[in-house]
């Protein structure tokens, strides 16, 4: 299926210059969303996965649709403030400033095989915080797992030593 074309492209948004990868007209296309999802359940097949970890928010539109296809548990990741319990908490370089990102201490244990996924792979930031989290809750991250790639802001470099895969690439 040729999913870029379900993509939508906004031009100078949020600012000049930069354009915007919209995959709501993706996911407002049932069977077109099943069929995203789907080849993301078939790259993941081929890993020993024992939960899902998403940022939010769109971590969690290509994450939950996928942990309940393949009968996992989904761990949120979110921004500071949002979690109700406990949290382990890091900062994250943003092109303006800094944010944090949270995640339930107890969330993950020791050696558990962890798929983490997002709607889109820029500069890498946002995973580079989550595996960051992943890791020192003890997790094995065993795949990466996104819908978009954009191949020339180099994310993938920050993941070189990570099993990636994305469904389109720009
Ligand atoms: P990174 O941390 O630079 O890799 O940025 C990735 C994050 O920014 C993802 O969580 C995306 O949701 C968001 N993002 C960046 N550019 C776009 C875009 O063009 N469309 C949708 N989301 C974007």
């Amino acid at each position: 299926m040729d999913f870029k074309q379900y993509i939508t492209i906004v031009e100078d948004y949020p600012k000049e210059g930069i354009r915007f990868k919209d995959i709501t007209t993706l996911m407002q296309n049932g069977q077109v969303y099943k069929a995203a999802i789907q080849e993301l359940g078939k790259y993941a097949s081929e890993l020993d996965v024992d939960v899902i970890v998403g940022p939010e928010a769109r971590g969690f539109v290509v994450g939950c649709p996928l942990a309940v296809e393949m009968e996992k548990g989904f761990v949120p990741v979110r921004k500071a403030g949002k979690l109700p319990r406990e949290v382990l908490s890091v900062d994250y370089g943003l092109e303006y400033g800094k944010d944090s990102l949270t995640i339930h201490k107890d969330s993950i244990t020791k050696g558990q095989k962890v798929l983490i996924t997002d709607d889109l792979l820029a500069t890498g930031g946002t995973i580079e915080a989550t595996i960051k989290m992943v890791e020192e809750l003890g997790g094995v991250v065993v795949g990466i797992a996104f819908l978009i790639e954009l191949s020339y802001l180099n994310g993938r470099d920050r993941l070189s030593q990570y099993n990636t895969f994305s469904l389109v690439t720009y």
